[in-house]
């Protein structure tokens, strides 16, 4: 099953394992046409992906965003499609947020010393380009032979519950939709089944609808039928658009889907795209693909 479209992935300029160039060349030959680069909390993948995606005559790129946000007890990420990327106060912003992120996994290495797994500071680094984030540390911890893959890292020590866990910078979800909304960018609530598994969807939809939501992933990952219905449903009942994406980081695990490897249809993307074009955002796009 191929989509064409896949509106959330990861670079090296993030977590992911692929340079957004290669990101762009897979997604390509696995039929994908409208993609989004969606590195957490960054957008310095951008220009790299716009340049590889110019080679293809008929791939379309929205450049985008994916925020790390909590509420008590649970994260929440946000996707911002069709974001003005060259904002300067949009990226000073993300300038402060990469500085909050490094100074967490700094902590967050001296936990696992603690803990007796010690890691190199430079190591961790070694494998972040751009935003340091939990998954380098995995690769830290396998490096060192302290765990053999990323999932036990993280069930081990770097989840939620986690003894090396360290909190980031709190940013309330409103926050960063009106974030995204103000660099005229669309608002996506990324992979809702945890919030839905822990009880706090509604309310959250509830409030982020309020902040001007515009979709919400349906069409996610490893989302099977009944929970694609489910979301789909949802979204109905809330006015959202049912988007999607495979959240590709290259990583490997049980979860992980190939680029394009996600039920999602074109008509939500569609409407994404007249969405954007209301809004006059849709010329940030390298745009071949016809949505109306
Ligand atoms: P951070 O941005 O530093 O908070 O790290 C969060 C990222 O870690 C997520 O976006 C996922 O890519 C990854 N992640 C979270 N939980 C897991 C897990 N159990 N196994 C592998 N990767 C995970
Ligand atoms: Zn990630
Ligand atoms: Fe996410
Ligand atoms: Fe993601």
């Amino acid at each position: 099953m191929t989509s064409l479209g896949d509106l959330h992935l990861h670079s090296t300029i993030s977590d992911g394992r692929l340079k957004p160039a290669d990101l762009v060349d897979l997604a390509y030959k696995n039929g994908v046409r409208v993609m989004a680069l969606t590195d957490h909390d960054i957008v310095d993948g951008l220009p790299a992906a716009f340049e590889a995606a110019e080679k293809y005559d008929d791939l379309t790129l929205i450049p985008g965003i994916e925020m790390s946000t909590d509420v008590p007890g649970n994260e929440v990420h946000i996707l911002g499609h069709f974001i003005d990327w060259q904002s300067e106060d949009f990226r000073a912003k993300l300038a402060h947020l990469q500085d909050s992120r490094l100074g967490r996994a700094r902590r967050m290495v001296e936990r696992l010393a603690e803990l007796g797994k010690p890691i190199e500071w430079e190591r961790v680094q070694s494998f972040a380009e751009g935003a340091v984030g939990r998954p380098h540390i995995a690769l830290a911890l396998i490096e060192a032979g302290h765990v053999e893959s990323v999932n036990e890292a993280f069930d081990q020590y770097l989840s939620r519950t986690g003894p090396a866990y360290v909190e980031r910078e709190r940013l309330e979800p409103e926050e960063v939709v009106a974030t995204i909304l103000g660099v005229g960018g669309l608002a996506t609530l990324a992979h809702p089944r945890e919030l839905h598994a822990a009880g706090s969807l509604d309310v959250l939809l509830e409030r982020l609808r309020a902040a001007g939501l515009t979709g919400m992933e349906t069409y996610y990952q490893d989302y099977d039928a009944g929970e694609v219905e489910m979301f789909r449903q949802i979204c109905e009942r809330n006015e959202l658009l049912p988007l999607g994406g495979s959240d590709f980081h290259g990583m490997g695990g049980p979860k992980q889907r190939e680029p394009g490897n996600i039920p999602l249809p074109i008509e939500p993307v569609n409407d994404l795209f007249r969405l954007a074009e209301e809004r006059g955002a849709v010329e940030r796009a390298l745009l071949r693909h016809t949505y109306r």
